[in-house]
């Protein structure tokens, strides 16, 4: 759906995975993910946010599978989503009867593209592995993939207990944080050891182990990426809200990334009640967009301001230029291809504006305080107008459009090839 360069980091070797026609893992590009959080037995509100999560970027969209009812819904939700034309992958997320609710509603099981199952709660003692491996059994039944997500709330108390004890036994006990590290990941590769025995692919199989410290995530991860290949799942657990969310998450995925680490990621943000559940979409779009991994929309560069600019125009301006190329992106993904590559600069004065702008395709340096009342338009590396009065946001807009037009529409394609 969106474009994709090489990523000009080694990403660690994995084992590809199809979930439902969308590839994780071996070669292919990162894939954002996100989840709903509607009542999934409610099929028009379920359909509703798939629909925009999908729309604003999501390539999988997980929902939650809790009770009969939910897992009655989803083959609704999955067929009104394929006569919207809306095709993307739905993963259930089943927790304590997911081996339950799969048998009971084998049309759940069909319409779902992956399962996901918590080992800390797929059932407990001797149920465990037999919930588990029902699970299991089924994805194989249907030709599903899991992911095998491990929580640090809701991590093997039998694990860590039995790990806890064998450290007290230690000569040189590790600390209680390495022990608990130590248990999500051995909760992860048990669990992905048993599926392989039951008879599961390596290439059904996606790992998470999700943590809520940063520190912890970045741990956990990279000795994770160290003792597999499987296709690995990153998200920060219980991000938060706002920036607290944002910045956690972005700061430990980012760490994880560089390293080569991650297949698809979640960005966990919690939303102000009423808040748009499409921002963890953004965010993990411009997180791997801002690292180089992939292009999804146009970047506008714009700087700070300072005590140059006494007015909010080149703000006003950066964000409008922002809101419109959002807007427009579904159509001119589609119209123009190529269109996430490029690089649009709103500078506030004179001192950046116009280098800053050359090495945009296209970019406007606004007048800072006291200068001339003029702004000029670079257009590939070189000056191409200067806008003045009182519609300079809208010219600008115009330019933008035409530009986009021009280089991406047909006949610029053809000139390039
Ligand atoms: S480009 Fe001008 S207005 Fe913007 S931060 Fe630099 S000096 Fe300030």
């Amino acid at each position: 759906m969106a474009g994709y360069f090489a990523s000009p980091f080694p990403r660690r070797e994995s084992v590809a995975v199809d979930v439902g026609g969308v590839v994780v893992g071996g070669t292919a590009p990162i894939v954002v993910q996100s989840m709903t959080n509607t009542d999934t037995a409610d099929v028009d509100a379920t359909v509703a946010q798939v629909a925009a999560l999908h729309r604003a970027g999501s390539e999988l969209v997980r929902i939650t599978v809790d009770r009969d009812e939910s897992a009655a819904a989803v083959p609704k939700i999955k067929e009104r989503l394929d006569r919207l034309g809306i095709n993307v992958p739905l993963i259930g997320d089943f927790h304590y009867i997911g081996h339950k609710l799969l048998a009971d509603h084998p049309a759940c099981a069909e319409a779902l593209a992956k399962y996901r199952i918590n080992p800390g709660n797929v059932g407990f003692r001797e149920k465990k592995d037999r919930q588990f491996a029902a699970i299991v059994e089924t994805a194989i039944r249907y030709g599903k993939p899991v992911r095998i997500g491990v929580n640090w709330g809701s991590l093997d108390q039998e694990l860590l207990t039995r790990l806890m004890d064998e450290n007290q036994n230690k000569g040189s006990p590790l600390t209680a944080v390495d022990v608990t590290r130590e248990a999500i990941i051995q909760s992860a590769l048990i669990s992905a050891e048993l599926a392989e025995e039951i008879g599961l692919g390596r290439d059904k199989i996606i790992l998470s182990a999700k943590v809520s410290q940063v520190q912890d995530l970045v741990a956990v991860y990279a000795e994770l990426a160290k003792r597999s290949n499987h296709a690995l799942h990153l998200g920060l657990t219980e991000a938060g809200m706002g920036t607290k969310g944002i910045v956690a998450s972005s700061a430990a995925m980012g760490i994880l990334l560089q390293q080569g680490i991650g297949d698809t990621i979640r960005i966990s943000l919690t939303p102000e009640p009423g808040g748009d559940r499409t921002r963890e979409v953004q965010v993990a779009q411009e997180l791997l967009q801002t690292m180089g991994f992939r292009q999804f929309v146009p970047i506008v560069a714009a700087c700070p301001g300072c005590g140059r600019t006494t007015s909010t125009v080149f703000q006003e301006l950066a964000e409008t230029i922002q809101a419109d190329i959002r807007k427009n992106m579904p159509v001119w993904r589609e119209q123009y291809p190529g269109v996430e590559a490029l690089k649009v600069a709103v500078m506030g004065c004179i001192v950046n504006g116009p280098g800053e702008s050359k090495h945009a395709d296209i970019g406007i340096s606004l007048p800072g305080t006291g200068e001339t009342p003029a702004a000029p338009v670079f257009i590939d590396g070189s000056k191409a107008v200067t806008l003045r009065g009182p519609a300079i946001a809208e010219e600008f807009q115009k330019l933008v459009a035409d530009y986009i037009k021009e280089r991406f529409g047909g006949a610029g394609r053809a000139a390039a090839e």
